[in-house]
């Protein structure tokens, strides 16, 4: 037995319910892996689950995504190896922790040229992306996306999937420098949607047209307007919430808008299956190895200031990508 420092919650509520506590950790069982832990990820999904919006049996431990070497395989696991550097992106929520033991399904053995900070940096959010560009909707070059919040960790990534996939991405953002920083991580035009009304500004990008898919995670505050943003029969990927829960509406809107589409995706099911999910983590590593797709890690946290990391999330004061080092 050894003893992991992991985060776990008792009740829903702010960042002051996150509490570290010690466990013991245990051998691996089959299909399953030991893996000491280096850094996890930061999603936005954590703070949904801590809060109450995605509710869970509690006290739970929380985090989805993390980076380290394997210690020890459980029976039949054939992808891995003790001494592996490994990624994930997975559930249950757990990943806030130094050590763990895990099923290997989701597993990914990191290759040479990426480092594990980066791995547990790039998991959910670039597998999001991948799903997002390749497995929701028949993009193609030449299709026009508008994609909210395109300066934070999964904004960055796919404002660079879209440039070197050749497709154009109109990114929305809270700042003008949030707006800068997408333009530079390959946005074609970059709104300010605390400024501006985006609909109008995407119609005039756009020579009235509206755009092939809107990519939204915003979710109640933006849902409305980002349907006028499309061209007939386009397609509306509504993937998060940070604004709060897209509310109940009539289907009827979708008609009177000129007969669009819309989807409400989760990475977790595009993940699922073992070979699905290694052939996406391929895929995303090809593109983060060539240069195509950098990770850019905007903000380090110790694991024990993990409520402080929730707090600038939640403030919207991070961009890129966020971390916790164990
Ligand atoms: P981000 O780094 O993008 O942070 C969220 C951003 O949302 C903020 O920085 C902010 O950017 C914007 N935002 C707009 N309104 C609000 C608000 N009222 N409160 C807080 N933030 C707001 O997070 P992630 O990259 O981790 O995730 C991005 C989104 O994608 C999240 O909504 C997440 O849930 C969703 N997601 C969904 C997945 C799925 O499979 N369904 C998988 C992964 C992520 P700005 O200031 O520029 O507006």
């Amino acid at each position: 037995m050894t003893t992991a420092r992991v985060i776990i919650f008792e009740q829903p509520g702010g960042p002051e319910v996150l509490k570290l506590e010690h466990r013991e950790v245990g051998e691996p069982g089959p299909g399953q892996v030991r893996i000491r832990q280096q850094a996890c990820g930061l999603n936005y999904i954590d703070i949904y689950q801590r809060s109450g919006v995605y509710p869970m049996a509690l006290p739970h431990a929380l985090g989805m995504e993390a980076a380290g070497i394997v210690e020890a395989v459980g029976d039949g696991v054939t992808h891995l190896r003790t001494g592996d550097r490994v990624a994930y992106a997975a559930a249950p929520p757990g990943a806030y922790c130094d050590l763990r033991v895990m099923s290997a399904a989701q597993v990914c053995r990191l290759p040479d040229g990426i480092d594990l900070r980066t791995g547990a940096a790039m998991m959910l959010q670039g597998l999001t992306v991948q799903y997002l560009f390749h497995r929701t909707v028949p993009l193609k070059a030449g299709d026009t996306v508008l994609f909210h919040a395109a300066a934070g960790g999964v904004g960055l990534i796919a404002c660079q999937w879209a440039r070197a996939s050749g497709i154009r991405l109109i990114g929305t953002a809270g700042t003008d420098e949030k707006c800068a920083l997408a333009l530079e991580h390959g946005a074609d035009a970059a709104i300010n949607y605390e400024r501006e009304d985006f609909a109008a500004r995407v119609r005039d990008l756009t020579n009235g047209r509206g755009v092939d898919v809107v990519m939204d995670s915003i979710g109640a505050a933006t849902f409305e307007r980002s349907l006028d943003c499309l061209r007939p029969v386009g397609m509306l990927i509504s993937f998060g919430n940070a604004s709060g829960k897209v509310p109940p509406f009539d289907l009827g809107i979708l008609g009177a808008k000129g007969s669009l589409q819309i989807t409400r995706p989760t990475l977790f099911s595009h993940i699922a299956q073992h070979d699905t999910c290694q052939q996406m983590a391929a895929q995303l590593f090809g593109m983060v190895e060539s240069g195509k797709v950098k990770i850019l890690i905007g903000q380090e946290f110790g694991l024990e200031d993990v409520a402080n990391a929730h707090r600038q999330m939640e403030a919207r004061a991070t961009t890129g990508s966020s971390i916790l080092l164990c």
